[in-house]
């Protein structure tokens, strides 16, 4: 079966003011989509979501400047284009969109779920957790993260990921100061769902040594990306001073990225991303964390197509445990889908269809064409 187009479809949907959210100094205004196609000449078309943080746009202009390396190749055996050498967002977004697409073909082709490809006894169904906190604004009513926290305990969430919220220079914010919201949040959900913490590289060593310290006595199910990546020794002290996991890496395209992270001990537990950098990247991470005895929890943020990717991972690879889902994408994130899959008690339930397992949905395009701009804006406080 011979590769014969490929192209992206760009999305976006505008959130409602009350929907927008502030993460250090930024407001998400938007959600974005990218998803790339690969089609063949019997009809058959593989899907697969590339991280939006690439930009729709600029994905779709890598995606076609990399198609003629596909077309014509057979569906079955067509290489992946390298990563470049060198980040560029946009050009590692096409490239890993193109790889989970080949992948959805791979096991329509074979008449499989992806998870039956990737390994030999897949689960059925994977946990989910909640991943956002990231609406509280340390101005007006930081307490919203508990509010929030609560209701994913109430729907059955095993685990919430939540972020340290706007600018802690805008409004004196001290590691104390959010220790006190960290405690009373534990205590609002303690028995019934564990936490995480994401520190989305904001924090100084010396910040995040006693937060790791605090998180770790209350049994934090992990600590992610709480200081600039490129720290690997910070990390590896980190590592070194708590029980808790310390996490990281969804920024990174390769396992050569991942390598010096997971030799170092400088990561418990290694996030790739599959719309960062493709599924077959991911599996090879996986491998190498494995034999370290490492665990991969993928960094899955974005729309549901992705998040389907990432299931079949979770499904079938022996260290990956458990499933991110963004819970503040607004309906474009399962609207893209035909028929998107069941989740209910915090787990997601694989669709029984072949490849990743949903298509995306008739006129999705014209209910959501991409709308121009960044995602978020700056704000000024
Ligand atoms: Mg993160």
């Amino acid at each position: 079966m011979r590769i014969t187009a490929l192209d992206t479809v760009c999305l976006s949907r505008m959130h409602e003011p009350e929907r927008q959210w502030i993460t250090a100094q930024y407001r998400t205004v938007k959600a974005d989509c990218a998803v790339v196609r690969v089609h063949t000449e019997e009809g058959l078309v593989g899907i697969g979501e590339a991280s939006a943080y690439g930009v729709p746009p600029r994905i779709a202009e890598w995606v076609d400047w990399l198609a003629p390396t596909l077309i014509g190749k057979d569906a079955a055996d067509p290489a992946t284009p390298p990563h470049p050498n060198g980040r560029d967002r946009a050009h590692d977004a096409a490239v890993a969109g193109i790889d989970c697409a080949l992948w959805d073909l791979r096991g329509k082709m074979a008449g499989k779920r992806v998870s039956e490809l990737l390994g030999a006894s897949p689960a059925d169904s994977v946990p989910m957790y909640a991943s956002s906190g990231c609406r509280y604004d340390w101005r007006d009513r930081p307490e919203q993260l508990i509010e929030e926290a609560v209701g994913y305990a109430d729907q059955g969430f095993p685990v919430m990921k939540f972020r340290i919220g706007t600018d802690w220079a805008w409004d004196g914010v001290t590691v104390d100061r959010f220790l006190g919201l960290v405690r009373e949040l534990h205590q609002a959900v303690a028995g019934k769902m564990k936490l995480a913490l994401d520190g989305n590289c904001r924090l100084t060593l010396d910040e995040a040594l006693p937060i790791a310290m605090e998180l770790d006595r209350l049994e934090f199910a992990w600590l992610e990306e709480p200081i600039p990546w490129s720290d690997i020794d910070g990390y590896a002290t980190l590592a070194a001073a708590v029980d808790m996991p310390v996490t990281g890496g969804e920024s990174f395209t390769t396992l050569e990225q991942f390598r010096p992270y997971i030799e170092k001990r400088a990561y418990d537990i290694v996030q790739p991303d599959a719309g960062v950098c493709g599924l077959t990247e991911l599996v090879r991470i996986a491998e190498l964390a494995a034999h370290h005895g490492l665990k991969l929890y993928p960094h899955s943020w974005h729309n549901g197509l992705m998040a389907m990717a990432h299931a079949h991972a979770v499904a079938a690879l022996p260290n990956l445990e458990i499933l991110e889902v963004c819970q503040i994408q607004g309906p474009l994130q399962w609207d893209i889908a035909a028929e998107p899959p069941v989740m209910d008690n915090g787990q997601l339930h694989l669709p029984d269809s072949p490849g990743l397992g949903i298509e995306l949905a008739d006129e999705v395009a014209g209910r959501y064409p991409y709308i121009e701009g960044h995602y978020a804006l700056t704000v000024d406080r």
